[in-house]
């Protein structure tokens, strides 16, 4: 594909988003098929197939069937899943609450050490945000949080502790994504996301038009699924897991955490709640054990922009904003189904708010799962085999224009 100035799109430094895929108003763009390397490995009986379900994915992956909301639900996309050969399917809320212990244990160590850091932290969950920070404005790619994205966190502890518990060799397990999401196609691929055992720790990436494409491709009728609950022990989250979906939702997560880890007690749930809703730039404050934290929430490149603008400037200061590049969060993710005219990110945000609010965990600390795989395996947030499995350098690989 071109791109402005006669060049090709893997040479740009394009954020990746999907936007231009979603909005396309002659449907002219499609992103790459990946959907034969995961059939192959379906069909391969040396490979244990993995899939891990992001949240947003269970908002919309029964769109285009015509399937209600609330009957498209991520048990019934188990099931359909495991009619198709994945071995074990587990549920990147798992990772989710990862993601949260490691950032918002960053976070509180930025700062109980404010010395020589760079404030704001921003979050690095979104790689299209990611790119465009980089990119576009590469002085704050020190200040991105070094936790990688729930989807490559799932990966590493999918070829490390999962192998372990399995008993297998971690490179016989091929690991599937399944995202809203373009930009992770570009973040599989990223080299150093090799932690787990030198393989990549995901090895391919789909977006949900993939996914339900593959779902026709295998005559499966969604009208008749029964609800499979994910397998465990990487199928259980909290709702702070599940609202990564939706813009505000990573730093109310976050915040959950990082008020437990500060003051040993239990926030209300949603104490945070400031930070919902879809206006593009969101700003507020929160008293932490008597420290006022400043926070912001931006979604969409265009408002990331402004904001970052006016950071830039000096306008504004905050202690830790979440960016997502897509408008509405995952929830309005470039890879999800593709509505003419519709903008779909509020009504699928509400399901997972819907999801979070009725959830008997809320707070990512109380993750029974989480809680096993820092007691059997990683110790404590920010150990050294978390530090090595769970971050990056932002540093150690370059776009395009740096190259
Ligand atoms: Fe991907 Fe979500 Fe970022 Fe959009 S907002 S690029 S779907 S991670």
């Amino acid at each position: 594909m071109g791109v402005r100035g006669g060049g090709l799109i893997e040479d740009s430094d394009c954020a990746l988003c999907g936007q231009c895929i979603t909005h396309c108003p002659t449907g002219a763009l499609r992103e790459r098929d990946d959907t034969d390397r995961v059939f192959d490995a379906l069909a391969d009986p040396d490979q244990i197939v993995v899939v891990q379900v992001a949240p947003a994915v269970r908002t919309a992956w029964g769109e285009p069937f015509g399937l209600p909301r609330e009957r498209a639900t991520a048990q019934r996309l188990v099931t359909a899943l495991k009619g198709m050969g994945f071995d074990y399917v587990f549920d990147t809320d798992f990772s989710a609450d990862l993601t949260i212990m490691e950032e918002a244990s960053e976070l509180v160590e930025h700062l109980k050490h404010p010395e020589g850091v760079q404030f704001p932290m921003f979050t690095s969950c979104c790689p299209g945000w990611v790119r465009y920070c980089k990119a576009r404005h590469p002085r704050f790619t020190d200040q991105l949080s070094t936790s990688k994205s729930p989807g490559q966190m799932f990966g590493a502890i999918a070829k490390s502790y999962y192998a372990d518990l399995l008993g297998v060799d971690p490179h016989r397990i091929f690991c599937v994504e399944i995202m809203p999401c373009l930009a992770k196609k570009s973040e599989v691929d990223i080299p150093v996301m090799n932690d787990a055992c030198g393989d990549p720790d995901v090895d391919v990436s789909l977006t949900v038009r993939e996914v339900d494409r593959m779902i026709r491709a295998e005559h499966i009728d969604v009208f008749s699924l029964a609800e499979t609950e994910f397998d465990q022990p990487l199928g259980t989250a909290t709702g702070a897991g599940v609202i990564f979906g939706a813009t505000g939702g990573v730093m109310e997560a976050a915040l959950r955490s990082a008020y437990y880890m500060v003051t040993g007690e239990n926030c209300d749930a949603d104490a945070f709640r400031d930070v919902r809703g879809l206006d593009g730039w969101k700003e507020a404050s929160f008293d932490i054990a008597g420290t006022t934290l400043r926070v912001a929430v931006a979604s969409g490149l265009g408002n990331a922009a402004r904001l970052l603008s006016a950071l830039e400037g000096g306008e504004v200061s905050y202690d830790f904003v979440e960016v997502m590049a897509c408008p509405g969060g995952c929830s309005g993710g470039g890879g999800l189904p593709i509505h003419d005219g519709k903008e779909l990110a509020g009504v699928r945000g509400d399901v997972l708010w819907g999801l979070d609010r009725t959830a008997k965990l809320r707070r990512s600390y109380e993750n029974p799962s989480i809680q096993a795989v820092y007691r059997d395996y990683l110790g404590t947030p920010l150990s050294e085999r978390a530090e090595k499995l769970l971050h990056t350098n932002q540093r150690a690989w370059k776009m395009p224009s740096e190259a």
